[in-house]
């Protein structure tokens, strides 16, 4: 079962909090929670009234999880703090480094006041969402870890998995107990609307796959994906994985195969960011999909041994 709407209750274990695109995660434990995500800045207030909504006091949030340092999965930690100021702030060591980048943080910003003025634009969130808390000029993170880390946590056991191709900073986690997987963004955002993937892999082809291959083979029960959805059941969520991954080969393919064709990359890039931008409500404008499927071409190409043009 795939879960679209929240805020809902995907298990006994897992809330799923935020909004379609912008998805928070509560992970339950033994008398406290883990928060998954750091996400958008207008997810803060949201989060905390849904956490409301559902009986959960502030105070049972102990620890908040960074998938990857890019705007739309860091900006909320600022009020997250407010929130939850007992609570440790954990990500990957590269990460941290990032958030600790001046100009990193003052871009992301920039970001995400974009997408704070069109959600209120299309009333996806009220006023009451936009978010409070200043963003200082690093965003800080508590405690770092690595590829083989364990997080033992309100005896929750969390696996740390180096997920990289999407971010080299991106980070995957894994609850063999109860079989709950959080794969931030290894696999392609998925407009169900549309059954559209839109594969992202800005770092690396070869790396994106592996590491969708790998989260697959972990037959997880939950798999908390970075954005639009939750996947509920063991058959769901091998599912899911295989047609993400044929739908990341076929997107290589397109895009190898015009190439060679002769088609200037440029034009390529446009073309896919045409195509996504028609499918996705008016959040963000055409150029950021044109200069991230700028990336996706290069790998793509990079990959292939194919020269751009
Ligand atoms: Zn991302």
């Amino acid at each position: 079962m795939m879960i679209e709407n929240p805020p809902a209750e995907v298990s006994g274990d897992v809330l799923m909090l935020g909004t379609s695109p912008y998805p928070v995660y509560l992970l339950k434990g033994e008398g406290a929670g883990v928060l998954v995500e750091g996400t958008i800045g207008a997810m803060g207030p949201m989060v905390a009234e849904q956490l409301e909504k559902f009986g959960v006091p502030l105070g049972y949030v102990r620890r908040v999880l960074v998938t990857h340092a890019h705007p739309d999965h860091v900006m909320a930690l600022p009020m997250f703090r407010n929130l939850f100021p007992g609570a440790i702030f954990t990500a990957s060591e590269l990460a941290a480094k990032t958030l600790q980048v001046e100009k990193a943080v003052g871009f992301f910003a920039k970001i995400d006041g974009m997408l704070t003025e069109s959600l209120l634009k299309s009333g996806v969130i009220g006023e009451r969402h936009r978010p409070t808390a200043s963003v200082g000029a690093t965003i800080p993170i508590d405690e770092t870890v690595v590829e083989g880390d364990t997080i033992e946590t309100a005896g929750l056991s969390l696996k740390v998995m180096a997920t990289p191709g999407h971010s080299d900073c991106s980070t995957s986690f894994f609850e063999p107990g109860r079989r709950i997987l959080v794969s931030a963004d290894v696999t392609p955002y998925y407009i169900s609307a549309h059954d559209y993937w839109w594969p992202n892999y800005f770092t690396g082809y070869a790396a994106y796959v592996a590491s969708m291959e790998r989260m697959a083979a972990l037959d997880a029960e939950v798999v908390c994906l970075g954005h639009t959805a939750t996947i509920r059941g063991a058959d769901e969520a091998k599912g899911f994985f295989q047609r993400a991954m044929a739908a990341t080969e076929a997107y290589h393919g397109r895009i190898v195969s015009e190439a060679k064709a002769g088609r200037p990359a440029a034009d390529i890039a446009n073309g896919l960011a045409d195509e996504v931008f028609e499918k996705l409500p008016p959040l963000l404008p055409l150029d950021f999909f044109q200069k991230n499927c700028g990336l996706l071409v290069k790998q793509s190409l990079k990959h292939a041994g194919v020269a751009t043009s």
